[in-house]
């Protein structure tokens, strides 16, 4: 792999006394869609804030572009999960994009004409132009991820982390923000997305991380998306499992020849 774009060495959470990540040992290489994956509670939120700063690790450390994050925090753009979102929190769906540009910029600076095209424009790309006057707390949930989905692309950084990014959005917001997703990978950036739905992970993913408060594996997703590793993920949810794989020896499942 050439330089990593984000690394973790023995990084352990601990919440109070329950670990929330125990010693994972991880890096992953960029202008690539990497998918974590893990049950609920296994450490994937808190893996995207130990890489933000937003929660301090115990032990061990992460960096990004192999510097300490600080230094090239203006390059990295963080979706976190609706749940922690304010949805009442009064801003209108322009103010939430035009953030991205403070975030670039400086809070105190006044947008320039320039900013406030690329608001539009990130705006437009993810089809919300015409609510940007509307209060976020009046959009759907497909809505409010793509308008923050918008503040990220408005940042225009390289290295974008989004926490559940398809929760709560219907199929065709879903299909919208793949298909954005893709186009940003051809555009040379890097995506690192929580997901959920192991039907989607082989068609979406480039490469994964599976968790399940230690790191189960990390590797490409031809490499990992193996039956054994899905196991040792997730434990006693093997229905899901068991489903899956009969899909993919029946070959109904999308497999992808690289
Ligand atoms: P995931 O995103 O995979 O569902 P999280 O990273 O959100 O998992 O949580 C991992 C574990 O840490 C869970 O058991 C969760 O209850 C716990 N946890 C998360 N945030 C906190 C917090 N702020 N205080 C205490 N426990 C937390
Ligand atoms: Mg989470």
């Amino acid at each position: 792999m050439s330089t990593p774009i984000i690394e973790a060495h023995n990084l352990t959470v601990v919440y109070g006394r329950k670990p929330a990540l125990w010693n994972v040992d991880f890096k992953l290489p960029e202008k690539q869609v990497i998918g974590i994956m893990g049950p609920n509670g296994s450490g994937k939120s808190t893996l995207l804030k130990s890489i933000m700063g937003v929660v301090k690790p115990t032990s061990g450390f992460t960096r990004v572009y192999d510097q300490e994050l600080e230094k090239v925090r203006h390059k990295v753009s963080y979706v976190p999960q609706r749940q922690e979102i304010d949805w009442d929190f009064p801003a209108s769906v322009w103010d939430i994009v035009a953030m991205g540009r403070y975030q670039k910029r400086g809070l105190f600076k006044k947008l320039t004409s320039e900013d406030k095209d690329i608001v539009t424009d990130s705006l437009e790309k993810v089809n919300m132009l015409g609510y940007a006057k509307r209060q976020i707390s009046q959009l759907s949930g497909g809505q409010q991820q793509r308008v923050f989905l918008a503040r990220a692309i408005a940042q225009q950084g390289d290295l974008f982390l989004m926490d559940e990014p398809f929760a709560g959005v219907d199929i065709a917001t879903e299909e919208m923000i793949i298909s954005l997703i893709k186009d940003m990978k051809d555009a040379g950036k890097t995506l690192v997305i929580v997901h959920h739905d192991l039907h989607t992970a082989q068609s979406y993913f480039d490469h994964l991380v599976l968790l399940n408060t230690r790191l189960v594996a990390c590797g490409p997703t031809s490499e990992v998306f193996t039956d054994q590793i899905l196991t040792d993920t997730y434990g006693g949810r093997l229905t899901t499992i068991a489903k899956i794989s009969q899909e993919m020896e029946n070959k109904e499942f999308p497999m992808r020849h690289k």
